[in-house]
């Protein structure tokens, strides 16, 4: 847990974590409450800018620790109101954090590690391979360094993230203690206290990983549908082959059980054109998620250079949720955001120095076949 620089880094300490540091210090307990308000309240990284914490404390936490975010690369702002920050890693990579306002509500859509390693067919971050999990520091950094960038953190019912959804680059379950402490500081009344239900942890389906969340958290839980048969989703989300639906339904159907609360899953099913938009593919949703309490959100893909894909048109997209919607699902079609800076789902990619050589592989194999037609997508910006 120390850096670089030899000291601890409290910015990615729980509280059960940061009272053993104090206590490891000859501290006692209760100064774990005060320098974690201090750090996630007011957006505070240095000790001398605690005025609570007496100064031969300060020194001796200097002397052995530190609060260090992620470095910020760039922050961008949409037209209509959609942020996004380039974040750089210690592995030297960068991930994005996305910012969504809508409704009253403030969406932080955050990144659990640089690439991923898991390839599904139309994701460009996939594309990109894998290089590193992101440390918990790196993790709830990026909440730190959002809610510092509304200014000096206000009272929680003004406060501007509301929910956050563990939807940006990565697999979170394959990191899977990082995100969890993470994920309990973005809930903690010392951390950034987000209500259980407004911390969603999207998963392409790591069977194992699931029952071990289930375990030990009550976050939302999202499954990566985007198939429904093991025929298809083998093709989009190769870890289908691994962990097929017949395995990943009753795991989700545990997972919401256990919480109880008339709580649901979310079904995210990223629409693609001709490959799994028909009606055929409808009814076989209706059929596949009968015993499954759950809520379908349509993506409709968001297209990046050579991906092969397109995007449906939104005639396909209507009847698709026309055909749930009658079979008495509850359907929403996800809208675009962030357009202009590039933010939409799907469409971060960082910079990830590639440990797996995937998107070399990708770019090699695009040149060896450039005789075949491809369908090449304009990316979002250059439309
Ligand atoms: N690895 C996790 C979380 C990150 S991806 C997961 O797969 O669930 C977040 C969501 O964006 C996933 O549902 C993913 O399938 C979807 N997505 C990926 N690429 C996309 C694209 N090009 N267009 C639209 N949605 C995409
Ligand atoms: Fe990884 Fe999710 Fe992209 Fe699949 S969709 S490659 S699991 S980030």
């Amino acid at each position: 847990m120390t850096n670089a620089t030899g000291k601890i880094n409290l910015l990615g300490l729980t509280q059960p974590k940061m009272e053993a540091f104090f206590e490891s210090l000859g501290e006692k307990r209760f100064r774990a409450g005060q320098v974690m308000k201090w750090i996630h309240h007011f957006g505070v990284d240095r000790f001398e800018d605690m005025t609570n914490v007496g100064k031969v404390l300060r020194e001796k936490l200097d002397a052995c620790a530190e609060i260090r975010p992620p470095e910020v690369v760039s922050e961008d702002i949409s037209k209509d109101g959609t942020r996004k920050w380039v974040i750089r890693v210690a592995s030297g990579s960068c991930v994005e954090t996305v910012y969504i306002p809508q409704n009253g509500r403030g969406t932080l859509c955050v990144s659990s590690q640089a690439g991923c390693a898991l390839d599904c067919s139309f994701c460009s971050t996939g594309k990109q391979g894998f290089n590193s999990d992101l440390t918990v520091a790196e993790i709830i950094g990026q909440v730190w360094v959002a809610n510092k960038s509304f200014g000096t953190i206000p009272a929680k019912s003004d406060r501007a993230i509301t929910n956050v959804v563990m939807m940006g680059m990565g697999e979170p379950l394959l990191n899977f203690d990082n995100v969890v402490d993470s994920m309990l500081l973005m809930m903690d009344d010392l951390g950034y206290g987000i209500s259980k239900r407004k911390v969603t942890l999207s998963t392409s389906g790591v069977v194992p990983m699931i029952e071990k969340l289930g375990e030990i958290t009550d976050v939302a839980l999202a499954l990566s549908l985007h198939a429904p048969n093991n025929e298809l989703r083998n093709q989009l989300v190769p870890i289908n082959k691994k962990y097929p639906l017949e395995v990943l339904l009753p795991a989700c159907n545990r997972y919401i059980a256990r919480l109880g609360d008339k709580r649901v899953l979310t079904i995210e099913y990223t629409m693609l054109k001709d490959v799994n938009d028909q009606p055929e593919q409808a009814n076989e949703m209706i059929e596949l998620l009968r015993n499954t309490p759950c809520k379908i959100n349509l993506i409709p893909f968001n297209p990046f250079p050579h991906s092969g894909y397109e995007r449906p048109s939104n005639n396909s997209i209507r009847r698709f949720q026309d055909m749930l919607h009658k079979a008495g699902y509850q359907v929403t079609v996800r809208t675009t955001r962030g357009e202009d800076i590039d933010a939409a789902c799907g469409q971060l990619v960082g910079q990830v120095m590639d440990r797996t050589r995937r998107s070399e592989r990708y770019i090699a194999l695009r040149e060896l076949s450039a005789d075949e037609p491809v369908t090449v997508q304009p990316s979002v910006s250059e439309r």
